[in-house]
């Protein structure tokens, strides 16, 4: 970090500067200019309260240099995570990972006729709520419990590991039970007990970003999961809200790339909750492979306009089936596989 004092400021303004550092453990080097002095501090400055060394006397700015986000980014590992959620089902690596299914979990029939459907057509885990986020308090809440055991039923069946979310630190023993991937929602992004407590859940994380979270935001609610030691996670971009109401959300393509370059963590990419209308979804999915996401997240239904929730954003099995097939080609153009 670099810490500038005003031009002319008395020195012993600087010097106080220079033991407020220390005192915190650091080791400040103290370099008097003609005009001003400047205070560069050698050790990790993560632990230094910019808002707090703004605020002291004379100090025009304060430059940090390590990303705030220690685990997370590019600094701590060099290479990309993969994350591998069963014995042949990997995220990160060069194989896309594509999770499909239900919105929320509805029955048994629903949800096995879905990961069948979807996994003929190359998706590799299935995904469905049993706790629902929802806007309302009257709105369909999820099945809870019984959609465990529904989505557990057809992975017996299918082979397909779960993603499903979890809404509450109470509720995550019993979902890290059945799941084989714990989903956290845009509303969750910062809700740092769970983000917390997720650290030692045993199972991988996909955390989505909040709706109105900058990617450094972002990032800092994946370093405390990674912090409270669970290094298997996943990031999802699922659009931000904008001015523009034509979707649903604004899917930020350009947080992939930024994404890549800040952090060694695998990118997933919700094309479903970003449009929030079926006729959108294959372009973002599309262009989302193209910018360089690890995979996708994906609402899929046999019914789309009776699915319970969302049913604008659905898409049928042949929606699906047609998305796959122009995955394939446009992966093969990036290096990567399906
Ligand atoms: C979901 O994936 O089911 C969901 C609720 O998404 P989001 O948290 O992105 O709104
Ligand atoms: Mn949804």
């Amino acid at each position: 970090m670099i810490i500038v004092m005003q031009e002319n400021s008395p020195k012993q303004d600087a010097l106080n500067v220079v033991e407020h550092v220390r005192q915190l453990g650091l080791q400040p080097v103290l370099l008097e200019g003609t005009e001003r002095n400047v205070i560069a501090v050698i050790g990790d400055e993560r632990i230094l309260d910019v808002p707090v060394l703004n605020a002291m006397t004379s100090v025009e700015k304060v430059m940090p240099v390590l990303a705030p986000f220690k685990l997370a980014s590019r600094e701590h590992a060099k290479t990309k995570t993969v994350i591998t959620v069963a014995p042949n089902v990997s995220i990160g690596g060069t194989r896309l990972a594509i999770m499909a299914g239900n919105c929320a979990v509805e029955t048994l029939d629903v949800s096995l006729r879905t990961a069948q459907a979807v996994q003929h057509a190359g998706a590799t885990i299935q995904r469905g709520g049993a706790f629902k986020p929802r806007t309302s308090p009257y709105s369909f809440q999820g099945l809870g419990e019984e959609g465990l055991f529904i989505l557990r039923e057809v992975k017996k069946q299918t082979g397909l590991p779960i993603i499903t979310e979890v809404l509450d630190p109470r509720q995550i023993e019993l979902v890290a039970e059945h799941a084989d991937i714990l989903q956290v929602g845009t509303r969750n992004m910062q809700n740092f007990e769970l983000l917390r407590e997720l650290g030692n859940c045993g199972k991988p994380v996909l955390l989505k970003r909040g709706m109105a979270a900058t990617l450094d935001e972002f990032l800092m609610s994946a370093e405390y999961i990674l912090s409270s030691g669970n290094p298997n996670l996943i990031l999802c971009e699922r659009g931000i809200r904008t001015y523009e109401t034509a979707t649903r959300n604004t899917l930020d393509i350009s947080a992939i790339p930024v994404l890549k370059v800040k952090t060694h963590l695998p990118v997933i990419v919700d094309p479903s909750h970003a449009a929030g209308k079926r006729a959108y979804v294959a372009a973002l999915a599309k262009a989302a492979i193209a910018a360089g996401a690890d995979g996708l997240l994906l609402d899929v239904h046999p019914d789309p306009a009776r699915s319970l929730v969302d049913a604008d954003q659905a898409l049928s099995f042949e929606q699906f089936d047609d998305l796959m097939t122009d995955i394939t080609l446009i992966a093969q153009a990036v290096d990567r596989t399906i």
